[in-house]
């Protein structure tokens, strides 16, 4: 397909597809989808070979949220039968972040519900953050906190904190349909401050929340304009008890085809599928591998997800290495394809994290 030549030859030059190339492809049909799943794994293997990065998430806050994100278990209001606690203890991130790097993690996420921390906050994760860099250097730590004040950023990097996340979410001609207590400018205001503030940006979107080809293309232009280092593509998981429950708009061939999208759009930066990865793509799962190069270990923040040993077979099968399996670990630890399945607090989280 003369489509799928000319993304493959700009992808590999670096340059994104133009809007008209990117809705033409994820109109293209489903009898195309292995074709295309071809062309977009060509643009992942000359960047990233056969590697999968794995990442951990650990729930330092969870529910409580005074926001009204309508894709999240954890808004104001919400119903939905999610763990709800605050901030979970040191020993209990030193606990979580055992299990994830014997999994493989390379990155451990360290998430709080809320708007935005306070500086109380920051100064409690910066501890955290200093314990985990003292007891695995070699891991790479992600913030995850909301909206950032000035200062913030630069605090987070201060004590070891290597990314921050912040997700565009949807397109802006579409945020204020899933929020009204923020808006489009703030989270762009927030990845910019993780940015100057020294951390590595890390910003993708959700699907499956009524979105048009036209927003799933406009929110990907608009995340290449911020140059994130990773962009995690989540799937809507409609909790009950969310103003999007019971809403699965999504097939496997169509979550396929927008993370082909990213890929191209994205050719050299981690593109990683989160949330809502089991749910959706179910059975196809191995061939979202030829796209991204990242995945999230085990559980998400308020949903479980296929039992890491299952995700590390699905991995082997597929024919990829886990990245930095094979090298030993900076700090000396070894790491061991183990099972990851977490419970109770710092273990479960919004899948649309
Ligand atoms: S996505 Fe974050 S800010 Fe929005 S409701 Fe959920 S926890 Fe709150």
């Amino acid at each position: 397909m003369d489509l799928l030549d000319d993304l493959v030859d700009r992808s590999l030059r670096g340059e994104a597809p133009d809007r008209e190339q990117a809705l033409a492809l994820l109109t293209t049909s489903d009898d195309d989808l292995i074709d295309v799943i071809a062309a977009a794994g060509k643009v992942r293997r000359r960047f990233f070979g056969n590697r999968v990065k794995l990442n951990f998430l650990v729930n330092l806050k969870s529910g409580l949220c005074p926001e009204d994100c309508s894709y999240c278990s954890q808004r104001l209001g919400s119903q939905a039968e999610v763990l709800k606690y605050s901030w979970i203890t040191s020993d209990e991130v030193a606990a979580n972040v055992e299990r994830a790097v014997a999994g493989g993690a390379r990155r451990v996420c360290l998430v709080a519900s809320g708007r935005g921390p306070s500086r109380r906050d920051v100064e409690r994760v910066a501890e955290m953050i200093g314990e985990v860099k003292a007891g695995h250097p070699g891991v790479e730590v992600c913030a995850c906190l909301g909206l950032l004040t000035d200062g913030q950023a630069e605090r987070l990097r201060a004590a070891g904190a290597d990314a921050y996340n912040h997700n565009l979410n949807t397109a802006e001609s579409n945020y204020a349909e899933i929020c009204t207590t923020h808006d489009f400018a703030d989270r762009v205001d927030t990845v910019t401050k993780a940015k100057e503030g020294g951390l590595s940006p890390c910003s993708g979107a959700i699907f499956g929340m009524g979105e048009s080809d036209e927003q799933i293309v406009e929110v990907a232009l608009a995340l290449r304009d911020l140059r994130p280092d990773s962009v995690p593509i989540n799937f809507l998981i409609p909790f009950d008890g969310t103003p999007l429950r019971g809403r699965w708009e999504l097939t496997p061939q169509r979550c396929l085809r927008i993370l082909a999208l990213y890929r191209f759009m994205f050719p050299d930066v981690e593109v990683r599928v989160a949330g809502g990865r089991e749910i959706h793509l179910r059975s196809l799962q191995p061939l979202a591998l030829h796209l991204a190069n990242s995945i999230f270990l085990g559980d998400y923040l308020t949903s479980e997800g296929q039992a890491g040993h299952a995700d590390l077979e699905m991995i082997a099968d597929a024919g990829f290495t886990v990245e930095g399996a094979e090298e030993p670990a900076p700090d000396g630890e070894r790491h061991e394809a183990v099972a990851v399945r977490r419970r109770g607090p710092g273990t479960s989280l919004p899948a649309n994290a």
